[in-house]
């Protein structure tokens, strides 16, 4: 029997970014501002470009991506923001920052929001939508985009684990207003920490890039946009978010590597799904037709089981070798809505709690090999079979 896979670790870091970082180690030019094409305005410009976006702005996570994008947005002190339930903690924690409150829209049990309830929170005091593609899963924009320009509402799409993944042909996170994405080491694109904020809005990239750092007249170094910038000079607050040289340098030679680890990751996620999909106890959702996905994980429901039944696999799949986490019901868990207590209260969202106690998540990197893939497949079958007992014959 072939060894359980390590699903942690990251890819190595392109060889080519070894002799950027050394000439950065030996000039100590690692501030983004102190020279002019730095790696930071280098990656900004060659995110957006690869994207489809006019402007780009590298900032220090994503979490401060969605915060700046709020601000940038003009919102107003208790301005209300319509999120998903299903989405990880920084997604409430960007809105609390920027004074707003979080209005929670429900998911439903293929882990995109609930159109009926969406609508019917898209009341006239929404003031804007943040849309999380959670590791990809694309809700449906079309209907999202039509009820948002019908009231004049800006969406900003939290696409943090969704680089890759398109919509029609097109990029997610090019289809609202503002794109955010994250450079966090279980992301895509690994920089240990950082993030980058896409627009093709002159006023929000001016507002954001000041607001992100840009003091005095750094801003003149983004080179676009520079009415804007002395329009908005010393009359927003600085918060300082930068992304630094380094991480740039990190990051950059990835790019090129994206077109592999998306094309991989799907052919890997295919693989397992349709595996799982032909037992009685696991669905993966479908997507919805317009969706092309970069996965670099598997999320699939348990059907049938308890929640004993459900926590009883999830140490028999950990037992055979793979870690598998429930939403709903590992402690704590950010993206389990009922945990985030910061807010004070949390809306009963029975459509979401539901998904969340039977959704499962594994970790399914690009550089999996068949092997790796057929043993994890295996291994979560057969805990299935420890917890339920042998399939009677399916589909006979
Ligand atoms: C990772 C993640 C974030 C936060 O990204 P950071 O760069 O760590 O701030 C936000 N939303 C989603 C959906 C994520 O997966």
């Amino acid at each position: 029997m072939s060894a359980a896979p390590n699903v942690y670790d990251a890819e190595p870091i392109p060889e080519g970014a070894r002799a950027e970082i050394e000439r950065l180690l030996n000039s100590g030019d690692l501030f983004r501002y102190t020279s002019e094409n730095a790696p930071v305005t280098l990656l900004e410009q060659e995110f957006a470009a690869m994207i489809g976006a006019k402007y780009a702005l590298a900032v220090s996570s994503c979490s401060a991506a969605l915060f700046l994008s709020l601000k940038a947005l003009g919102l107003p002190r208790d301005a209300k923001v319509l999120i998903p339930a299903f989405t990880f903690a920084a997604v409430p924690s960007s809105v609390v920052h920027a004074d707003c409150i979080p209005v929670l829209v429900e998911v439903a049990d293929n882990y995109r929001i609930d159109m009926a309830d969406f609508e019917a929170k898209l009341t006239d005091d929404i003031q804007a939508i943040i849309i999380s593609h959670m590791r990809g899963h694309t809700s449906d924009m079309d209907a999202i985009m039509a009820l948002a320009n019908d009231r004049n509402i800006p969406v900003i799409e939290d696409a943090a684990h969704s680089l890759g993944t398109q919509w029609h042909g097109t990029n997610i996170g090019t289809i609202g207003k503002i794109g955010c994405f994250s450079f966090q080491s279980y992301k895509l694109l690994n920089a240990g920490e950082g993030g980058i904020l896409i627009t093709d809005d002159d006023e929000i990239i001016a507002k954001a890039i000041i607001m992100s750092g840009a003091y005095e007249h750094n801003w003149k170094k983004h080179g676009h946009v520079q009415d804007r910038f002395r329009f908005w000079q010393n009359k927003l607050p600085l918060y300082n978010q930068r992304l630094g040289n380094m991480s740039a340098a990190i990051v950059r030679p990835q790019l090129a590597e994206l077109p592999r680890r998306v094309r991989d990751g799907r052919a890997n996620h295919d693989y397992v799904a349709a595996r799982l999909n032909d037992s009685p106890w696991f669905i993966v959702p479908d997507k919805l037709p317009p969706e092309e996905r970069a996965p670099d994980s598997l999320q699939f429901n348990l059907e049938g089981f308890s929640q004993a039944e459900a926590r009883a696999f999830q140490k028999a799949a950990k037992a055979r070798g793979v870690a598998i986490q429930v939403f709903g019901l590992s402690e704590d868990n950010a993206r389990a809505f009922w945990n985030w207590q910061f807010l004070g209260s949390t809306p009963d969202l029975p459509l979401t709690r539901a998904m969340l106690e039977k959704a499962c998540d594994t970790r399914l990197p690009a550089r999996l090999t068949t092997p790796d893939l057929d043993f994890i497949a295996a291994a979560l079958l057969a805990a299935a079979e420890d917890v339920k007992g042998p399939a009677r014959a399916y589909g006979t």
